[in-house]
């Protein structure tokens, strides 16, 4: 038998395969429901990305190596309608050369909970990932903001920032930009 097409067709093999398995813990009602989910949230990223539902459904399913069940969840692919700020990497990009450049080691970003204005380049300078500088606050690298500060958009809250979705549909929570209009 062939392979389902990845998409929309991938996971409904997957969710009736699970119902016809009956080894779940969840009645076929609960699992249709879940099913519901999956495609309610991948509109959600279609319309943020400006694309269609499938296109997005199609990447989660050829990134997805295990189970659609554990596969689709808040933690995975959160809800975007509860972040203020959403953008695509793409729109993203063309933010910060708009503010500050090509160089994007002079990119300047705001820790959420302290204030404190942070670069890339303050991070590679310490020897540090560069890339640190949009998720950590320079406090828990003892490079600068307030000292008990250490926020982290890794942390258990997931608040204080904007999500960047990639061109894979996963979304990134990181710092907004410091001068960041509106
Ligand atoms: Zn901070």
């Amino acid at each position: 038998m062939a392979e389902p097409k990845k998409g929309y067709e991938s996971l409904k093999a997957a969710v009736e395969k699970t119902i016809e398995g009956g080894k779940s813990f969840d009645s076929p009602e609960q699992l249709r429901k879940q099913m519901q989910w999956v495609l309610d949230r991948a509109q959600q990223y279609a319309d943020a990305c400006g694309v269609d539902r499938e296109a997005v459904l199609e990447q989660w399913e050829k990134d997805r190596t295990y189970s659609w069940v554990n596969y689709y969840q808040d933690a995975n692919q959160p809800d975007l309608s509860k972040y203020g700020s959403v953008v695509t990497l793409q729109k993203w990009m063309e933010e910060g050369k708009r503010l500050y450049g090509k160089d994007w080691l002079d990119w300047k970003f705001k820790c959420p909970a302290c204030g404190h204005v942070q670069t890339m380049r303050d991070f590679k300078e310490a020897g540090k990932d560069p890339q640190l500088a949009y998720v950590n606050c320079a406090s828990r690298h003892g490079l600068g903001g307030k000292k008990d500060c250490k926020w982290t958009t890794g942390g258990f809250l997931r608040i204080g920032g904007r999500y960047v979705i990639d061109s894979k549909y996963c979304p990134r929570l990181i710092f907004e930009f410091a001068d960041k209009e509106g």
